[in-house]
């Protein structure tokens, strides 16, 4: 097999791309490094020079089944040979009909009905116009460093990077919560407590000063955090606003967009809590690759009428044929046990490597949604930015790609399917990259 590259990429086609595409394609997508990718497959990317990387991002958690998995290019093939699209709003077909109907029967009891769109943004949106339909409510809950996407009402949930929103506004009535973030309490507290010192929060300042709990249609949370940093809550966090929720008549969502299909080692992360929320979002997994989000909910919650929400491309043939593949894979003997057993691996090699370098201030994950936070000093704990983008530049002219998240930290959220020697491999990549560090 070629080699991982090691040196300093563009090479001159991946140039020759990249000058195109700051000509021709909006500045307000940002790419995290210069590379032009050609092909790929399982945990390997292939750039138009020819270049070799091992990828620990999976195209920000979409590839949880690998990069081109045979199984899903094979269904993708055979269905749009057959059939493409057929709008939802004047056609039925049958392949979103059974990727609804064995999607329902991998989620817990009481989801059982699914609203079809193409990305996350849009499963947040549904979400956001079920809740209000539902409950006849105004507000929002969401929590700082919560990412739900850049459409109007996905963002005025987001609250993680000011760029985000900055100039953007007005939003939606959204009150925004402190999320509880074990690495970085509200007080100094520890476990469970740093969960109910956030619900208190909510109790004591949110309902007491700014919008009364009767106001609230639905309180909107990731049960791991994303982009605000792959940050794990204590497990009581979930439960806790599940109670919350019931003794005040509010919805519970929980925006699985990142932490869902298996990438926790459960179909759903709102799992490990034995927590049912009222309705989920799911997207970037779900399609292995083509645009497919769903918006989940019971048949006591989806009650919108007839066209009162839709669109044309949700439940598209050929996304759903993908999706059909994924879950099938999913289904296969030992897949999430799995995940909970390279994620384990994983979790202990960074912290070998936190032994190693002083410049790691955290490690922590479940399943393959892992993280390590970058600190200039382990007491004061003040977020090493500069350092981790260095780190980050040095990795990937070594051949390995990853992402950041949050303020200062990595995140490791490789294709589910990767093999512990891949692990060791990427992360011998990330312990010569932190040399100094
Ligand atoms: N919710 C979460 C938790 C996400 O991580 C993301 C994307 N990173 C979104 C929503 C938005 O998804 P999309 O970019 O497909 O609109």
């Amino acid at each position: 097999m070629d080699p991982l590259i090691q040196v300093t990429p563009p090479g001159p086609r991946a140039r020759a791309v990249l000058e195109r595409d700051a000509g021709v394609v909006s500045q307000s997508m940002v790419r995290a490094y210069p590379l032009v990718i050609e092909r790929a497959e399982g945990t390997n990317l292939w750039d138009v020079d020819g270049n070799r990387y091992l990828d620990f991002t999976a195209g920000i958690s979409v590839m949880n089944v690998g990069w081109n998995h045979p199984a899903v290019v094979g269904a993708v093939r055979e269905q749009v040979g057959r059939l493409s699209h057929a709008a939802f709003l004047d056609f039925c077909a049958e392949v979103p009909v059974r990727f609804a109907e064995e999607l329902v029967g991998m989620l817990p009891a009481g989801l059982d009905r699914v609203y079809f769109s193409n990305s996350g943004a849009e499963t947040v949106e549904a979400a956001l116009k079920l809740a209000r339909h539902h409950t006849k409510r105004k507000y929002f809950i969401s929590f700082y460093g919560g990412f739900h996407g850049r459409t109007y009402g996905a963002l005025s949930l987001t609250a993680a990077k000011v760029i985000q929103r900055k100039h953007f506004g007005p939003f939606l009535p959204v009150v925004h919560a402190p999320y509880p973030d074990p690495y970085r309490p509200l007080c100094p507290c520890s476990g469970d407590e740093c969960a109910l010192d956030a619900i208190r929060y909510i109790k004591e300042e949110i309902f007491r000063t700014e919008v009364s709990p009767e106001e609230v249609a639905a309180i909107v949370v990731e049960p791991v955090q994303g982009e605000g940093g792959y940050i794990v809550p204590p497990r009581l966090f979930l439960r806790a606003l599940r109670d919350l929720c019931d003794e005040h008549g509010i919805l519970l969502v929980a925006d699985e967009v990142q932490s869902g299909c298996y990438r926790t080692g459960r179909f759903l992360a709102s799992e490990h809590s034995g927590v049912v929320p009222d309705i989920v979002c799911l997207a970037k997994a779900l399609g292995g690759g083509l645009p497919l989000g769903v918006t989940v909910a019971s048949d006591e919650v989806m009650t919108w009428p007839p066209g009162s929400h839709a669109s044309t491309f949700g439940g598209n043939c050929a996304a759903c044929a993908a999706g059909l593949a994924v879950l099938s894979v999913m289904r296969e003997k030992g897949f999430g046990e799995r995940v909970t057993e390279t994620g384990e691996h994983l979790i202990a090699g960074l912290q070998g490597l936190m032994e190693r370098h002083r410049i790691i201030g955290d490690v922590r994950g479940i399943g393959l949604m892992a993280a390590i936070e970058l600190v200039r000093d382990r007491g004061t704990k003040e977020p090493a930015r500069e350092e981790r983008n260095e780190i980050l530049k040095r990795a990937f002219e070594a051949g390995l790609t990853l992402l950041p998240a949050g303020e200062s930290a990595i995140r490791f959220s490789p294709p589910l399917t990767i093999r512990p020697a891949e692990i060791d491999a990427g992360l011998a990549i990330l312990d010569r990259a932190m040399e100094g560090y």
